[in-house]
């Protein structure tokens, strides 16, 4: 178990030099107090959970102290926003503050966010604000532990640094963990602004570090974009099988590990709605959840057109026709396990449609509805759900055919419950319980966001006491809006 002194860096992306990073240094913040860590992500940095009760360790990520082997940086990427090209975005906000190597060899990028004003900071004020990064803290953990691949949080820290926003608040910062930063925008960058060698460069390292084993195939960046393909298949099938909304798919947000990457105004679905925009400046719903799979696909032939120097456009589309078949495939695995089928039969897909036809515009809780129809045996389970549905019709129709597959399945209650509480989460990061958890927070109590995520991070365990973190949001936080400001 390591202390802060002993992380090891080896900074890989800061030797590029400075045609794809700036060096600068974090703009503290007033009065650092810590809001939330993760003692997981600590384990991944080796690091001893008790390294929270050292002053140090606030003031390293309060942006007060640094190590001396750290070379903070803040990286240049531009990027597609809603569909319209943005020449020069870059870290506003954020710096790389270098690349920890843990006992596993495992490299771990430390981002600090909120870090203060960068080269790309445009009119910004470098500032993160309190709510922005509790979400981002909360989410990332509780998608890690839901088995959604994710950036991580290390942790929050709050100050009394006022920031203006809609209103004043205060500044934070979250200490972001990813093996990579690298996003789709930063291969748009150097290829809209014709620097090819240094596209070369930036393919070349991301192919070294972190998809080494495509260098062994006959066409290594073939291989690399195939790569990605495949991942962002299984990561959008994992957001749509759970009811995840990003909101914010633009291609500078898209890592290019596949996995979720800077967290905005993003909602778990509560009652299923496939129409849900959870961005409100999305005024015409291009990040929909239901649009999440097809922006996903535009988003991939962005970086596509980015790799055309290095390999053929027929290849390239060959590889991004191979994104909806995966899609599916994955995706029809999730909700059959969490359907509680073992076996696949070829009605299944259908299976599935007709369930959130029949889901959608109702009220039913999207994650209740799979976590109750696991509780009890399925005839039992559906009669209690049934109650919850207004196209009943449809609901008995589907309900006939689930059963009919059920007891084909054959098998016992106690291992189809088990099976289904393994897939299907108990506790979700529902708006509303993030916003209570925030408000909170906001007065200087951060029991609510520590107890939240404790909770989240076991999301598929029942803990005693915690049956009110199960319930349907009230009315009031229902159609909260969740401010885009961040
Ligand atoms: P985001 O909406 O967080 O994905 O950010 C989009 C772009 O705006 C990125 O280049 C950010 O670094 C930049 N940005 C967002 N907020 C700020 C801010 N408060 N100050 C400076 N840059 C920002
Ligand atoms: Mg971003």
């Amino acid at each position: 178990m390591k202390s802060l002194n002993d992380l090891r860096f080896d900074n890989r992306f800061a030797r590029l030099g400075e045609a794809f990073s700036t060096p600068v240094l974090p703009e503290p913040i007033a009065d650092p107090r810590l809001v939330v860590v993760s003692t997981a992500a600590l384990a991944l940095l080796d690091l001893d959970p008790a390294v929270v009760d050292d002053p140090t360790f606030v003031e390293v990520f309060a942006g007060h102290k640094l190590w001396a082997e750290a070379d903070p940086r803040a990286m240049v990427y531009s990027g597609h926003q809603f569909g319209s090209y943005n020449p020069r975005l870059g870290d506003g906000r954020g710096l790389l503050l270098g690349e920890v190597v843990n006992d596993a060899g495992q490299h771990w990028d430390l981002h600090l966010k909120g870090a203060g004003q960068t080269p790309y900071s445009r009119q910004g004020d470098g500032r993160a604000v309190l709510r922005s990064s509790i979400r981002e803290f909360l989410a990332s953990e509780h998608l890690h532990a839901l088995g959604i691949p994710s950036s991580r949080a290390l942790c929050v820290t709050a100050s009394s640094t006022p920031v203006w926003r809609e209103k004043q608040e205060r500044a934070a910062m979250l200490l972001r963990l990813a093996p990579s930063h690298v996003r789709f925008g930063h291969f748009e960058y150097f290829y809209y602004t014709q620097q090819h060698e240094r596209l070369k460069e930036l393919a070349e390292h991301v192919l070294s570090a972190h998809f080494p084993h495509c260098l062994e195939r006959p066409d290594p960046y073939a291989a690399f974009f195939r790569e990605v393909v495949e991942r962002n298949a299984e990561l959008i099938a994992r957001w749509q099988a759970y009811g995840f909304c990003h909101g914010v798919m633009n291609t500078d947000n898209m890592s290019i590990l596949g996995i979720t990457f800077d967290f905005g105004p993003y909602a778990f679905l509560d009652d299923f709605d496939a129409d849900t925009i959870c961005n409100h400046s999305d005024h015409e719903g291009r990040y929909s959840f239901s649009n999440q799979v097809p922006i996903a696909h535009w988003n991939l032939s962005a970086l596509a057109q980015a790799l055309t120097p290095f390999v053929e456009v027929e290849v390239l589309r060959e590889t991004l026709g191979l994104f909806l078949p995966l899609y599916q495939a994955h995706y029809l695995d999730l909700m059959r396990r969490r359907l509680g089928l073992t076996q696949a039969e070829e009605q299944d897909q259908a299976l599935v449609e007709r369930l959130l036809k029949t889901l959608q515009g109702g009220a039913v809780d999207y994650s209740r509805f799979f976590r109750e129809l696991g509780e009890s045996a399925p005839a039992q389970a559906l009669a209690r759900l049934r109650e919850d549905f207004i196209d009943l019709a449809g609901f008995d129709a589907w309900a006939q055919d689930y059963l009919a597959r059920c007891a084909r399945e054959g098998g016992k209650q106690d291992a189809r419950r088990t099976r289904m509480h393994a897939v299907n989460p108990c506790y979700v990061l529902r708006n509303y319980l993030a916003q209570q958890a925030i408000d909170a927070a906001e007065t200087g109590d951060y029991s609510e966001v520590r107890q939240l995520h404790a909770l989240l991070s076991q999301p598929f365990d029942e803990q005693p006491g915690m049956q009110r973190y199960t319930e349907r949001p009230p009315e009031w936080g229902k159609h909260l809006e969740i401010s885009c400001s961040s």
